[in-house]
């Protein structure tokens, strides 16, 4: 979109270990030149990170509690997050909606949790496989949009990512018509839900994004950037989508 910079994220998902730091070091060692880059990394290699990545990628949570602190076992909040140096938070993953029963509403309300903590939430929505099949990909993203979208999101603070549930780790994507009209579809709802804000918010698309489709991807009207899971893990593999941009 014009105007926007692209933004590149990675989602580690439950993947990284010690030894995987050299990855994120390789990243850093790179110059991404048209476009941001962002890294969601498991809770456990947030410092280490954060050290690795020199500031020269920004770094994100895959997830945040509502609360700032409490009694709340095995959670993470975006204050926690913020305070190990991310400037990013995923919330409402498909797999958080669909392994930890997130709904719209939990997700709107995780979302203020990381704006709350200085986080800009990366907001993540898309149909599955069952509502594709049965035409009702722009309905779902219709009710997800004001559902898990708070009005006050900003540009700023905000980032909205696409992620067909279908095409997430599976090596499908959507045809080049079908992201377009998505996308489309998004910006349209989001500049019902948020006015000329919609304007200057970034819409990734998410789902089997790698090097080889990564071109004419992010070459579709609309689409400001990828989040990608797999394809991030290898420091190569996301600077070859980076470079796409
Ligand atoms: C994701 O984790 O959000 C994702 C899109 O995964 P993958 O790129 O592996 O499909």
């Amino acid at each position: 979109t014009p105007g926007i910079r692209p933004l590149i994220a990675g989602n580690w998902k439950m993947n990284g270990l010690s030894a995987d730091i050299g990855e994120l070091e390789a990243m850093a060692e790179a110059a991404f030149g048209g476009a941001d880059a962002l890294i969601c990394v498991p809770a456990t290699l947030m410092t280490r990170a954060h050290v690795a990545l020199e500031g020269k990628l920004q770094l994100g949570g895959q997830d945040c509690h509502t609360a700032a602190a409490g009694a709340h076992t095995g959670d993470v909040s975006a204050e926690m997050l913020a305070d190990a140096g991310a400037t990013h938070v995923l919330v409402g993953h498909s797999e958080r909606r669909t392994d930890h029963g997130e709904t719209d509403g939990i997700v709107a309300d995780k979302a203020e949790a990381a704006w709350r903590a200085g986080l800009t939430a990366v907001i993540c929505i898309g149909e599955t496989k069952a509502e594709r099949e049965g035409g009702k990909t722009l309905s779902v993203l219709s009710r997800q949009i004001p559902g898990s979208v708070p009005k006050e999101a900003k540009a700023k603070n905000t980032v909205i990512a696409y992620e067909p549930v279908w095409a997430i780790g599976t090596g499908l994507t959507p045809t080049v018509e079908d992201v377009a009209e998505a996308h489309a579809h998004i910006r349209k709802e989001l500049e019902t839900l948020l006015g000329e804000e919609a304007g200057k918010m970034r819409i990734l698309y998410g789902g089997s994004v790698k090097p080889g489709n990564a071109t004419e991807l992010l070459s579709i009207e609309h689409v400001d950037g990828a989040l990608v899971g797999g394809a991030s893990l290898k420091a190569v593999d996301f600077l070859a989508i980076a470079a796409a941009c």
